[in-house]
């Protein structure tokens, strides 16, 4: 697929108009104040756009990935802050529920994470980050219940959750196969949310260290089957970097935007910026390597619509993606010049949103090892 057309045509319109309506007017104050837009979320749910990728019977919009992937970079190209939340409530949180929930875990929980609470996934910890089976928090049974001990590291939409999807070790002497999904609901005394911490972007999404101490679940809390964690965890990272990818594109997009916008106004040595056949070859550069990496999006999410395996393409995706968002943003900001390196413009914004893209749901070198081992590099 080159070009949109029929439902995903309008997909894209309505995401856009949402996302210039109600996204882009608090996007600068929410990053000047590191708020996190309680307001937003009723009204992405209200849209469509938290539940964009699933059928109607779990309660989504009957949409599919490439719904998700284009409605995503509209949200990414005004608010990267708004574009991580959606993005880890539904290409993980939903998304475990539907893969993997039982029949009472989704009518439990679906109801809630397609109209109005969003997820939190627990997986990293201080010493777990990119080794991610390095896992340290425990889940030991006790009779029906499982009691968790740990701490997880950088986690995103903490404290403002209605649900925790927490990876921890059930059976150390079975390595990875010893390590399960719980599910753990906010209200559970056993689970502290630390400090909001301080970030370079993203900085009205919220990141927190969450601590578990005698965090006692009932064993029906289990997501798949205990020894499931890692296979669980590992795969949702699959499906998240296609979103992750999403938003760079986004980003890297509306960087560009805000650019062209300027240079066509902005005068020097009595012509305008974009007379410059410098600033025409960096936007000329700028938008080949966006429809390339959008191209790169299509195919993961076409693949995974068709139900084909899709994780190469999906660490090719968010690879190459985050690196446009970064190059774009940066370039966006030559082109501004000094304006844009001040607070208050989006392009400043987006050039500090756009490095987090190259870390979290794996960082570059991290997609590395997975597109180098399906090419048989061992
Ligand atoms: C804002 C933010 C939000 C996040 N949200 C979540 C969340 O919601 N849930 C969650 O579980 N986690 C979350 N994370 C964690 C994120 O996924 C990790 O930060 C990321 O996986 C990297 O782990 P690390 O920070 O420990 O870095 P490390 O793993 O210590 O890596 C440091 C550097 O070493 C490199 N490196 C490591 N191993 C190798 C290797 N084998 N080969 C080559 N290079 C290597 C890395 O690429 C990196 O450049 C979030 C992080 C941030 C910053």
């Amino acid at each position: 697929m080159f070009e949109l057309t029929g439902k995903y045509k309008l997909v894209q319109q309505m995401a856009k108009e949402f996302a210039e309506k109600e996204i882009k007017p608090i996007a600068q104050e929410i990053d000047e104040n590191e708020r996190f837009p309680e307001e937003s979320i009723p009204k992405l749910f209200k849209a469509g756009i938290m539940g964009s990728q699933f059928p109607e019977e779990f309660g989504g919009e009957g949409g599919d990935t490439m719904s998700y992937v284009i409605a995503l970079e509209e949200i990414g190209k005004v608010c990267a802050t708004t574009a991580t939340i959606v993005s880890i409530h539904s290409s993980i949180g939903i998304n475990l529920l539907i893969k993997y929930g039982n029949k009472e875990q989704q009518e439990k929980y679906l109801p809630i994470l397609t109209s109005k609470g969003i997820a939190a996934f627990l997986l990293t910890e201080p010493q777990a980050g990119t080794d991610a089976t390095n896992q340290k928090t425990t889940a030991i049974k006790d009779g029906d219940y499982y009691i968790i001990n740990g701490r997880k590291m950088f986690i995103s939409n903490a404290g403002h959750n209605d649900l925790y999807i927490v990876i921890a070790v059930t059976d150390a002497d079975k390595g990875t196969k010893g390590i399960t999904a719980f599910l753990v609901e906010p209200d559970n005394p056993g689970i502290r949310v630390g400090k909001p911490l301080k970030k370079m972007g993203i900085r009205g999404s919220s990141t927190s260290a969450v601590f578990l101490k005698d965090c006692k679940v009932h064993k029906d809390s289990i997501l798949g089957n205990e020894g499931d964690g890692i296979k669980i965890a590992l795969g949702t990272l699959d499906t998240g970097r296609i979103g992750i990818a999403a938003e760079s594109i986004g980003i890297a997009q509306g960087a560009l935007d805000e650019a062209i916008k300027y240079v066509n106004k902005r005068e020097q040595f009595n012509q305008k910026l974009s007379a410059f056949q410098n600033t025409q070859f960096k936007i000329a550069d700028m938008q080949t390597k966006i429809d390339a990496g959008r191209l790169l999006i299509w195919r993961a999410a076409t693949l995974k619509d068709d139900g084909k395996n899709y994780a190469k393409e999906a660490a090719m995706a968010k690879l190459y993606c985050s690196e446009i968002a970064n190059d774009s943003t940066r370039l966006a900001v030559q082109l501004f010049g000094g304006y844009g390196y001040l607070r208050g413009n989006h392009v400043e914004r987006m050039m500090r949103d756009a490095k987090i893209t190259e870390i979290y749901e794996g960082t570059s070198e991290a997609q590395k090892i997975v597109i180098s081992r399906f090419l048989g590099v061992k």
